[in-house]
């Protein structure tokens, strides 16, 4: 069975050095969030199924996609407000709440939602605020936020993001299979183009 340093390993080698991130990674138990029946893998570098042909993420991803969004000197995480889009298991709430002030999850399932809340709750999160919606349109009674993230492949990044994203914030999406990234910088969104990656639809 592989074990959680063993994830951390293979993440490290893949080419996350964020100690930050790592750190949290580890502290979040992906076990709490599936199902029994796949306790046994619970630590291997893989997406695995939450019911509603959904998935929780691969380790490596979120761990990419939070180092992606917290790159910066300017990020000062223990202060700064996320934004979730695709709650799905509630695994990467978990971990960015213990890296963020404050986070905001939307997911459109509400079934997945209802099960994420109770898990976090169980292990006592309060720093994260989930709700049940088209996470197209963001938030927007918390916005702006500093960082958003999304684990749903895009289309294209909704114009609601970029409204509800401060000055010098984040958005971390697959745009197309893309991993990308855009800064708001003066109001204008600079966008950079990562690794390709598989990613459930943003429907
Ligand atoms: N990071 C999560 C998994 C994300 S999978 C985890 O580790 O568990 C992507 C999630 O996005 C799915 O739960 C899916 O239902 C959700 N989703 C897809 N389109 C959405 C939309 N328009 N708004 C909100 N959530 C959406």
């Amino acid at each position: 069975m592989t074990t959680r340093e063993e994830m951390l390993e293979t993440i490290r080698r893949y080419g996350v050095v964020d100690e930050r991130v790592l750190a949290v990674l580890a502290g979040v138990d992906r076990a709490k969030f599936i199902a029994k029946e796949w306790k046994g893998v619970a630590y291997e570098d893989r997406p695995i199924p939450i019911g509603h042909e959904q998935t929780i993420s691969q380790p490596y991803t979120v761990a990419r996609m939070i180092e992606l969004l917290v790159q910066s000197a300017k990020f000062i995480v223990q202060s700064s407000k996320v934004l979730e889009i695709g709650t799905g298991s509630g695994w990467q709430t978990g971990i960015l709440a213990k890296l963020f002030a404050q986070v905001y999850s939307v997911e459109v399932i509400p079934e997945l939602a209802e099960r994420a809340g109770e898990i976090l709750g169980k292990l006592k999160v309060q720093n994260a605020k989930l709700k049940v919606g088209d996470g197209k349109e963001g938030w927007r009674d918390f916005a702006p936020y500093d960082g958003i993230i999304c684990g749903a492949n895009a289309q294209e990044a909704p114009r609601a993001w970029v409204q509800q994203l401060s000055e010098g914030g984040r958005i971390v999406v697959p745009v197309q299979e893309v991993m990308t990234r855009g800064t708001k910088v003066k109001g204008e969104m600079k966008w950079e183009s990562f690794e390709k990656y598989m990613f459930v639809p943003l429907v």
